[in-house]
């Protein structure tokens, strides 16, 4: 599997030259076994990434498939500027989440509605398939997926990726599981602590001896506590889900939109300092846009 990342950052783009090094854009990854190709959400990364596919000159008849974590803004807002979607021979299928009162395709149409958009998802000739998640898991070309459900204000998943014996995941947004019944309960009685502790083990199994795991690690653990129940995870959070889970090497990502260069460059310094005190072998590195990983 070869991935590259189109986007990385979290909530917002932030072009400008203080974030030029791991990139503005917001998250959109690309996965390509073999002559099939899975993008990751539709941040504004995807954009650049429709252009490579076009001037690649992809035979746009032969499905995509997008697979979303989760139609928050900073996942779908790249969809009305990617190009293929306009081309009518182009076949795409976008999988998501089912569970909201509405359909997916009404979600993504909403965003292109005329209060907010010149231009209507019918202008978007592509045969686009919308398609909610199969229980289970979903086979598309070489790639066995599964996904499972994140924390995260509304619906969200995380996928795990696996072709010719190798492995990755993608959490999309995640927060510690602690928040929701921290919010509704205040202390936690034994029984919680156990609760909460099963659901960790359940997404450190998930994740168990992937090659890569790209995950939410948009927080220092200092910001963290004033930005509980927004759905995102601190660094050390991120640390100790790779060395539990014993992943060959983390990606951190989805940036904060004020965190600049350095600020990540910290972030990432921590970390590694953080897996070297827990005797991890994990190695650790910021996500940057443009960087093509080779499982
Ligand atoms: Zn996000
Ligand atoms: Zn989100």
């Amino acid at each position: 599997m070869i991935i590259t990342v189109w986007g990385c950052r979290g909530s917002i783009p932030t072009p400008g030259r203080p974030t030029s090094s791991y990139g503005g854009n917001t998250m959109c990854l690309e996965c390509q076994a073999g002559d099939t190709r899975v993008i990751f959400d539709m941040g504004t990364g995807i954009r650049e990434l429709g252009q490579a596919i076009l001037a690649n000159g992809t035979d746009l008849t032969r499905p995509t498939h997008i697979l979303l974590s989760h139609t928050h803004w900073d996942h779908i807002q790249g969809f009305p500027f990617f190009d293929p979607g306009f081309r009518p021979e182009a076949r795409f299928t976008i999988h998501g989440c089912e569970g909201y009162p509405w359909t997916l395709a009404q979600i993504l149409a909403d965003q292109m509605a005329i209060q907010y958009f010149p231009v209507s998802l019918d202008h978007m000739e592509a045969d686009i398939d919308f398609k909610g998640l199969p229980p289970g898991h979903l086979d598309i070309g070489p790639m066995r997926i599964t996904y499972m459900h994140m924390n995260h204000p509304g619906l969200a998943v995380g996928y795990r990726v696996e072709s010719n014996g190798r492995a990755f995941v993608y959490t999309g947004d995640h927060e510690p599981f602690r928040e929701p019944l921290l919010d509704k309960r205040g202390a936690l009685s034994a029984e919680d602590e156990a609760y909460l502790e099963r659901r960790f083990q359940a997404l450190v199994d998930f994740c168990r001896g992937v090659d890569l795991l790209i995950t939410d690690a948009q927080y220092t653990d200092e910001e963290y506590p004033d930005h509980i129940g927004w759905g995102h995870s601190p660094t050390s959070y991120a640390v100790r889900l790779a060395a539990e889970a014993r992943v060959k090497r983390v990606l951190l990502s989805h940036h904060d939109p004020d965190h600049n260069d350095t600020v990540v460059d910290e972030i990432v310094a921590r970390a590694r300092r953080l897996l070297s005190d827990l005797g991890a072998e994990t190695e650790c590195s910021g996500a940057r846009e443009g960087a093509t990983i080779e499982l």
